[in-house]
């Protein structure tokens, strides 16, 4: 993904993360075309994948495939800001310290709109946010279908993660199973209020599941 282009600028360029499957990047061209043309500002992208996907040394266990992409959620107007600059950027949070709904200063009707827009777009498979940008969806878009595809999760307080489907023709990429039926604006995300939601457990002990020998082969050739 260039650093710039019409809607978007790429941030934390040092990570060099700006990369992803074709599919991921035409996907991210359109969605940005789409909000610019409905009057929201530039969007700040986060991390995508590593130039041949795989492991990253820090943060993630998904974005390996190229097929996921960070989205900032923030509606202020930018300039163009330096390479150095966008080391430092930073988005508050939408979520109140205690995860029990959104801000309501910092939330907007617009947030709804373009977590709307990204999970709309043809091949994405789910767009990911914090349990309390759900909830918060769920009181003020009641009953519309697309928020079966808006999923729950930690963090993702000031960014959403999106996820395509597999792109067509990578016969040896396998979707995630769709979510359950209904908008999961049910009593699971009072789950997310437990003590045991709010303390995950540790990773487990051991080394880190292997690679798929087709995903090793990528990240060996030189
Ligand atoms: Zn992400």
């Amino acid at each position: 993904m260039p650093p710039d282009g019409p809607g978007w600028q790429a941030v934390r360029l040092s990570r060099n993360r700006n990369w992803g499957h074709p599919l991921l990047i035409s996907t991210l061209r359109d969605f940005t075309a789409r909000a610019q043309a409905q009057g929201f500002p530039l969007l700040w992208i986060g991390d995508m994948a590593q130039p041949r996907g795989g492991p990253m040394p820090f943060g993630h266990a998904s974005h390996q495939t190229g097929i996921d992409a960070d989205i900032w959620l923030d509606l202020s107007p930018k300039p163009k800001l330096s390479a150095a600059a966008r080391e430092s950027v930073e988005v508050a949070s939408l979520v109140l310290p205690n995860e029990s709904g959104v801000d309501p200063g910092r939330w907007r009707p617009q947030h709804a709109a373009l977590i709307r827009l990204a999970v709309e777009l043809p091949g994405v498979d789910r767009v990911l946010v914090n349990h309390a940008i759900k909830r918060e969806l769920c009181r003020s878009h009641a009953g519309e279908t697309w928020l079966r595809r808006v999923r729950p999760w930690r963090g993702h307080d000031q960014h959403m993660h999106l996820r395509l489907r597999c792109p067509p023709g990578q016969a040896e990429c396998r979707d995630q199973p769709p979510p359950p039926a209904g908008d999961g604006c049910d009593a699971s995300l009072d789950w997310w209020l437990t003590p045991e939601a709010r303390r995950p457990p540790p990773r487990p002990p051991g080394p880190p599941p292997s690679l798929p020998a087709a995903c090793a082969a990528i990240l060996s050739a030189r």
